[in-house]
């Protein structure tokens, strides 16, 4: 007697199911795709202990006709395709007719739905897989589908079940994603009678991402909209300045789909490098829409893992779109001007006088001072105002060729905001030049013309800048197509200075050297303790040492880039650094809080007097580093007034 048997159909049902179902969030994502598949707007899913005890899932999609709601639970049986092809330009996102048998067959099901054209629902029960009760009863249109006993009659899978937090939060992550990904469906979600979420279902993802992740993250959003020749992007990414510290805000939809894909994700990540510390992941929402040819979401039935056919173009687009999105929107911290509406109709006629702010620097040596003041407190309306009425009108005899200028070919707005830009910050060195730095200062009225610097190579935000002065000896003012930009001048070389040092200790040349004279660095015992816990970190990062005895260690071999810099100091900065963390770090995390701290003590101070020609290397160095906008500690580098704030000041 042959020993292959047909295994009974129950059996061969409660394997396959495993496919499909390891645990109550696979079935939560079937039922939800199966609402979302019936067309419903709202769809309210309520969990207990954990999706053990309960889940029931109500939808007001269009139903199931009474015929089809038995056959609705055999395997196979599907209304979303009729042939293989089909599952090749797959919209919806039922997958082969087999979610319903599965869970049926490892859980009791009940199904109540009345299709759209009926006037009555019909109820069905089923068990293991059985029929055991189905009969007409009195519903709304749509379908509700309530599983209980789930894993009943396979203890090895129930016994595999985390706790109900950990099961719960996996329902939850699958909410929130279906949630995100159908911002057009009101989503509610329940756990042990408590509302946990709920989405308003208006079609706009940024109330659902408000909704489902809260304020701190939608008020932290850049949009993303690129359209290349095979894939389109939309959605949303967040600032930098706000990271989580896994994957877990990382969503990625294809076709209209919440997936996990390594690829999209590293796109992601690689974009966001430099940007946020390492070890921390970004927070994104990203929706990609290919050509369904160049994805296969049927890698594995359950998981949501897509493939790309042509994976390093999109790796490709990913990163670029992201990268320059994030360069591009908004990376400056923005200053609003206060509107004083009350001197508004005042200011707007006295504005028409083409006022030249030069002239009256040059020819009413009373105003000066109060040029300086008005610098200070650009937002005070009556300031403006009095300094207008009393200046006078010669606008012409400063202006200059238009050609030079980007984007001004329309009007004349802009050329007369260079204007009083430029002088504010001369008036602002002259007005220095009581202190140290007059003959720097006499210089830079001289250089003056009026030069503008392209920035047409590096992917910035601004496609030029103008330098029109150094202010307090600390802070760098230039003209830009954004607007007047006050760039830090600590900050900046900040900046230029942690991704040239980055950069060097990285390089493949980067070695560690002997010191001629090791030095001795005497240690809290706390401390000795922190160097001890991280000593395969450090020694990891190029610095070596021993033990001295008495807390002490001796520094005998640092990296190359730190040889002649106060080595003492760094690495004083770096063990305290350690000691205040409180939580691990890896070599990656101190290799950069000791170049932070290099770069920080590099770096030129405020109070600092700098030649025109030193300023504006400074501005072009700046420019061509990874991220302008922010030193490495995340503060902003520089802050933009926009001409739309100037002239709204200014009552234009
Ligand atoms: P699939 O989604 O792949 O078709 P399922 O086992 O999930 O397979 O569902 C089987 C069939 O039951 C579906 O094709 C659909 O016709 C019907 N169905 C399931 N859930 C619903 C629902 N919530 N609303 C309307 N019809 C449903
Ligand atoms: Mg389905």
């Amino acid at each position: 007697m042959g020993v292959i048997k047909q295994l009974p159909q129950n059996v061969a049902n409660q394997i396959s199911a495993g496919e499909v179902i390891e645990r109550p969030a696979s079935i939560v994502k079937e039922l939800i795709e199966n609402s979302i598949d019936a067309g419903a707007k709202n769809i309210e899913i309520k969990i207990e202990d954990g999706g053990r005890d309960l889940i029931r899932v109500k939808d007001d999609g269009h139903g199931i006709e009474a015929d089809d709601i038995e056959s609705a639970f055999n395997r196979y049986a599907t209304s979303k395709i009729e042939d293989i092809d089909d599952l090749y330009s797959l919209y919806s996102l039922g997958f082969r007719g087999e979610a319903l048998a599965s869970i049926a067959s490892v859980a009791e099901i009940e199904m109540i739905s009345r299709h759209q054209e009926s006037d009555q629902a019909v109820k069905i029960k089923l068990k293991g897989g059985e029929i055991i009760n189905k009969k007409p009863v009195g519903s709304t249109i749509g379908t509700e589908i309530i599983v209980r006993d789930l894993f009943y009659n396979t203890p090895a899978r129930y016994k595999y079940l985390k706790t109900t937090t950990t099961e719960f939060s996996h329902i939850s992550k699958i909410v929130s994603a279906e949630a995100t990904a159908n911002s057009d469906l009101s989503f509610k979600l329940y756990h042990d009678g408590r509302q946990i979420l709920s989405t308003p279902g208006n079609g706009k993802l940024k109330d659902t991402i408000y909704a489902v992740y809260g304020s701190e993250i939608a008020e932290n959003l850049i949009p993303i909209d690129v359209e290349d020749r095979y894939i389109k992007l939309s959605g949303y990414l967040c600032r930098p300045e706000l990271t989580r510290s896994s994957r877990s805000h990382e969503l990625f939809f294809v076709n209209g789909r919440p997936i996990f894909n390594n690829l999209t994700a590293k796109a992601v990540e690689t974009a966001y490098n430099k940007l946020i510390d390492p070890g921390r992941r970004p927070i994104v929402f990203l929706f990609i829409k290919v050509n369904p040819i160049l994805v296969d979401v049927n890698v594995h039935p359950a998981k949501r893992e897509v493939k790309f056919s042509r994976s390093q173009i999109i790796f490709d687009v990913i990163k670029k779109a992201v990268r320059k999105t994030l360069k591009k929107n908004d990376p400056t911290t923005r200053i609003k001007l206060e509107q004083n509406n009350d001197s508004n109709e005042v200011n707007k006629e006295e504005a028409e006088e083409n006022i030249d702010r030069s002239q009256l620097f040059s020819e009413n040596n009373d105003q000066r001072k109060d040029n300086k003041s008005e610098l200070q407190k650009s937002e005070t309306k009556n300031q403006l105002s009095s300094e207008q009425k009393s200046s006078n009108n010669n606008y012409n005899s400063q202006s200059r060729n238009s050609n030079n200028y980007r984007g001004s070919s329309s009007d004349n707005h802009s050329k007369k905001d260079y204007q009083k830009n430029i002088n504010y910050g001369s008036q602002e060195k002259q007005h220095n030049n009581i202190s140290e730095s007059k003959k720097d200062f006499k210089q830079i009225i001289e250089e003056n013309e009026n030069q503008e610097y392209s920035l047409a190579e590096v992917e910035a935000e601004e496609s030029y800048f103008k330098f029109l002065g150094q202010i307090f000896n600390s802070y760098l003012l230039i003209e830009t197509d954004q607007g007047l930009k006050i760039i830090d001048q600590h900050n900046a070389q900040e900046r230029i200075l942690y991704e040239k040092f980055y950069a060097e200790f990285n390089s493949k040349d980067q070695a560690s050297q002997s010191l001629l004279l090791p030095v001795k660095i005497e240690l809290s015992a706390e401390e000795r303790e922190i160097v001890r816990q991280y000593e395969d970190e450090i020694r990891e990062i190029g610095i070596d040492f021993s033990d001295f005895g008495n807390n002490t260690i001796l520094i005998q071999e640092v990296p190359v880039l730190l040889k002649d810099k106060s080595t003492r100091n760094i690495i004083e900065e770096m063990i305290a650094e350690l000691a205040e963390a409180g939580k691990a770090k890896s070599a990656a995390e101190i290799q950069k809080t000791m170049l932070e701290y290099l770069a920080c003590r590099s770096s030129i101070k405020a109070g600092q007097p700098l030649t025109k020609k030193e300023s504006i290397q400074l501005i072009k160095d700046l420019y061509k580093t990874e991220n302008p906008y922010r030193c490495p500690h995340s503060r902003p580098v520089m802050i933009n007034i926009s001409r739309e704030e100037i002239e709204k000041g200014l009552g234009r």
